[in-house]
Order: structure tokens, then C-alpha cells, then sequence
């Protein structure tokens, strides 16, 4: 599989041990992909065991959530916390909540979390967590008892020094701030132990928005790369949620014409451009459907299933909903119909097929490492802000995540030259996010 055979033996290794969790696998095996030419040519990472420590979680953390609904019967689900790694900084990552969440999702996400957060330039180690918890349909009340009995386990491993979970789908601001109550509760502490908390007690400005403007930052420095810009181009974003409304506005604000979005059950194509307020209501303040859409813009036209939208022209395409919602198929459908650019909003989207058909189609990709960094690095800024009991203002905030997603870029168009794939952003990410892990790693020894 691998040249390698120091690759090939640590990921055979692995798929035997956890031939049950693929989205894990199929994570690692896309990182040792670039890795290849890295580890050929520094024999210290085997020497130091490096890549099978980096694979191997640092504590995984699994425990019972029992809660009662509103009808008085007890609820049971599974939650998760992994502690992935740790050698440039306390542990960071999102709470997901969503039925189809597993071991094999939560290690996946952990892993991509690893090189994301070291791309930043903040010392954020990684980690991810969530539940098997459907949020939709269930009352606040409901919500509110779940989020504090997850907390109350989740309570005796975290700290604004050790890991600092934030949100992820289906934990927003109302879910982080009935935690962060319950953790406070518990621990009569008020510290940074969770970010994408409310702006009254030590959020950060523009942290809502970060993922979403990051993409389009990121995006924009793909096109300028290609004497390009968003000015007049046609863009499609999956999803709905925190990523895909701010990516939203933002390529709107840039220039752009955002002509269809998703959620899980189908689309919609405004060939006016979509107006991302209207999302921002149907959304965050109605929780409704996308469909309803049409109901505010009249010459909207919605589809009912959400695979469909890849099918709409467009010649900027930003998936931002879930894993693996964009297949070889479907990159191919881009591609015919004149897609230049490909950032990734939402973890993993593409398929590997789809990387593939971007790749050797000329077709620009940014990989969600890097393109998605945005939230996890203004979360950063929040820790930042908390520790120094200071806020700083949104302007300033969106400012410094800027000139980080100009920094991700050029790391990862760097790294990809410095070993001849110049252009290859997938391999570039995957190589920049792991130098610095790595060397954390060989520095602080093996029995650390
Ligand atoms: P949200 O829960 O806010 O939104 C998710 C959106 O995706 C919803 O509109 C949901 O629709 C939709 N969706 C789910 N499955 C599909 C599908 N198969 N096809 C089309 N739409 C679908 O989550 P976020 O926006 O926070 O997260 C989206 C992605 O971005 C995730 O992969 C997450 O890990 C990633 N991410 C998020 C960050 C953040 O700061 N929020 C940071 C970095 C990455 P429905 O309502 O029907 O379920």
C-alpha cells in the first residue's frame, strides 16, 4: 500500500486492531498518503516510534449518559471523550452530538483535530468527544438535562489547562452554555473550560462566524493564487448549520452569488443569491426545515433529497454539512459542469474518490484541515481572551483569524513545494499540521 515499510507495518497494525472503525482508518490512511515522503526522509520518526504513537489515542474516555425525558422515562446514551494528543498543548476539540456518533467518528475527528490545531499556530493539542444523542425533536427542558448529565461525567477529565471541548454538530451556543453551567456547578470554578460560549460570560466575538469566514479567507487566498476572486462566481454550499451560514455571508460580502444550500433532507437554488439572514432565521431561531425557504423568497425553487445540490453549477463549491457527503460521482458532476475551486467547511465531505477526481481534474481542493481551522483557532483566541480576563473586539477578533488563515495557506502550499507536490494542499496540510507535532513528540521523550 505504502512504500514505506515502516507505513505499511504500523497501518496494517492498525486496521487489524480497529478493522471495525472506518472513518478511522480511512483518516489515517490519507494522512500516512502525504506523510510518505516525509517519513522516508527523516529516519528519527521510526526511530521514535512516532507514527504509531500519533495513531494511538492518548486516552479514550467512553461513558453512560442517563437522563430523563419529559415524560419521565430514563434515556440512556453513550458519550465520548478522546484525549488524542497532547504535545503542543492542552487537548481541543469539538462536542458532537448527533444519533450516528460512534467510536470510529469520534477517533477519526480526534485525529484530523491533531494536525488542524497545530496548523493554527496556537498551542492547542487534540481531542474530540460527543454523544449518541439526537438533539432534534427534543425540548429545551430535555436538552437542558442531557447536557448537564453529559457534564457531569465529562466534568472529572476536562480543564482550561488539560482539554477544552467546544461545539461541534448539534452543540451550539444553548448546548455549550447549559455545560458550561453544569461544569461551574460542579467545580465552583469559573474558568475557559469550554469555548463558543455566550458573549456575557467569556465568549468571543466573532467566534460564531469563524468557521464559516475562515473557509471563504482561506478560499479567497486559493483564488488570489490563481489570479482569481470571488468577485462574480457562482457557489454552492451544502449544509445549513454554524459553517454553511457564514460561509454564507461571507462569500456573499466577497463577491460571490451563493445559488444553492442544504440540510439533510434537500435543497434549495436561489438564483438571486441566497440571503443568508433568511437562513439565520429558518435556522437559528425557528429550528425549521430549509425547505421553508421558499416561503420567504417565493422565486426560490427547493428539491426535495440533499445529494442533488452537487448537481447545481457552480464555480466555487463549499461542502460544509458532514462526513462523506460528497462522492467520486459527484466531484465528476462538479467537474463537468466547471467547478475551478473545492474548500472543505464541514470534516472529511469528500470522499477519497472525490479528492482524487478533484485533484487530477486541475480542480483546486483545500482540505478541511486547513480550509475548517477558522473555528478551532478563534476558539483559541477565546482561551486566550479568558486567561487574560479580557475581550477583545469583533473587529480585531476577524482580524487575527485572517491573517491566520493566510498563514495555514502559506504553510501548506510551502510544505507542499518543499516536497515536490507543489499545489497538492492535501499533502502540504497533512505535512505542515505534523512537523510540529512530531517535533513536540521526539523532544519530550517516549514515557511522557
Ligand atoms: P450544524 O449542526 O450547525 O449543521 C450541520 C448542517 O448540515 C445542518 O444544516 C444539517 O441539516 C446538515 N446536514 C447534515 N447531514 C447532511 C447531509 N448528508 N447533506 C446535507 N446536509 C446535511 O453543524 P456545523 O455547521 O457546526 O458543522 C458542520 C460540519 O463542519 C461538521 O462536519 C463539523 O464537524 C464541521 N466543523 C464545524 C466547526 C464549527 O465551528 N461549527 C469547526 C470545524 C468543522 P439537518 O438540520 O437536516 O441535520
Amino acid at each position: 500500500m505504502f512504500q514505506s515499510e515502516y507505513l505499511n507495518r504500523v497501518y496494517e497494525g492498525l486496521a487489524q486492531r480497529n478493522a471495525h472503525e472506518p472513518e478511522f482508518l480511512q483518516a489515517v490512511k490519507e494522512v500516512f498518503e502525504s506523510l510518505e515522503p516525509v517519513v522516508m526522509a527523516r529516519p528519527e520518526i521510526e526511530a521514535n516510534g512516532i507514527m504509531e504513537r500519533i495513531v494511538e489515542p492518548e486516552r479514550i474516555i467512553n461513558f453512560r449518559v442517563s437522563w430523563v425525558d419529559d415524560a419521565g422515562k430514563v434515556q440512556v446514551n453513550r458519550g465520548w471523550r478522546i484525549q488524542f494528543n497532547s504535545a503542543i498543548g492542552p487537548y481541543k476539540g469539538g462536542l458532537r452530538l448527533h444519533p450516528s456518533v460512534n467510536q470510529s467518528i469520534i477517533k477519526f475527528l480526534g485525529f484530523e483535530q491533531i494536525f488542524k490545531n497545530s496548523l493554527t499556530g496556537l498551542p492547542m493539542g487534540g481531542g474530540k468527544g460527543g454523544a449518541d444523542f439526537d438533539p432534534k425533536g427534543k425540548s429545551d427542558n430535555e436538552i437542558m438535562r442531557f447536557c448537564q448529565a453529559f457534564m457531569t461525567e465529562l466534568s472529572k477529565h476536562i480543564g482550561a489547562d488539560t482539554d477544552v471541548p467546544a461545539g461541534d454538530i448539534g452543540t451550539g451556543a444553548r448546548e455549550i452554555g447549559y455545560m458550561f453551567g453544569q461544569y461551574k456547578r460542579l467545580r465552583n470554578e469559573f474558568t475557559g473550560v469550554l469555548t463558543g460560549k455566550g458573549l456575557s460570560y467569556g465568549g468571543s466575538l466573532a467566534r460564531t462566524e469563524a468557521t464559516g469566514y475562515g473557509v471563504c479567507y482561506y478560499m479567497k487566498e486559493m483564488l488570489a493564487d490563481m489570479n482569481d476572486s470571488f468577485e462574480g462566481k457562482r457557489v454552492v454550499i451544502s449544509g445549513s448549520g454554524n459553517v454553511a451560514t457564514y460561509a454564507c455571508q461571507k462569500a456573499t460580502q466577497l463577491g460571490g452569488k451563493v445559488v444553492a444550500m442544504s440540510d439533510s433532507n434537500g435543497y434549495i437554488v436561489d438564483e438571486n443569491g441566497i440571503d443568508y439572514k433568511v437562513i439565520k432565521e429558518i435556522k437559528e431561531v425557528k429550528r425549521a426545515r430549509i425547505k421553508t425557504y421558499v416561503e420567504y423568497v417565493p422565486s426560490a425553487k427547493y428539491v426535495e433529497g440533499c445529494r442533488g445540490i452537487w448537481s447545481v453549477p457552480c464555480d466555487i463549491a463549499l461542502p460544509c454539512a458532514t462526513q462523506n457527503e460528497l462522492n467520486g460521482d459527484e466531484a465528476k458532476t462538479l467537474i463537468a459542469n466547471g467547478v475551478k475551486a473545492v474548500a472543505e467547511g464541514a470534516n472529511m465531505p469528500s470522499t477519497p474518490e472525490a479528492v482524487a477526481a478533484f485533484q487530477s481534474a486541475g480542480v483546486a481542493f483545500g482540505p478541511a484541515k486547513a480550509a475548517n481551522a477558522g473555528g478551532v483557532a478563534t476558539s483559541g483566541l477565546e482561551m486566550s481572551q479568558n486567561s487574560q480576563r479580557l475581550s477583545w473586539t469583533f473587529e480585531e477578533v476577524d482580524a487575527k483569524l485572517h491573517d491566520i488563515m493566510v498563514n495555514i495557506y502559506k504553510s501548506c502550499k510551502d510544505a507542499a513545494e518543499r516536497y515536490g507536490m507543489p499545489g497538492n494542499l492535501v499533502a502540504g496540510a497533512n505535512i505542515a499540521g505534523f512537523e510540529k507535532v512530531c517535533d513536540a513528540m521526539i523532544w519530550q521523550g517516549i514515557a511522557y
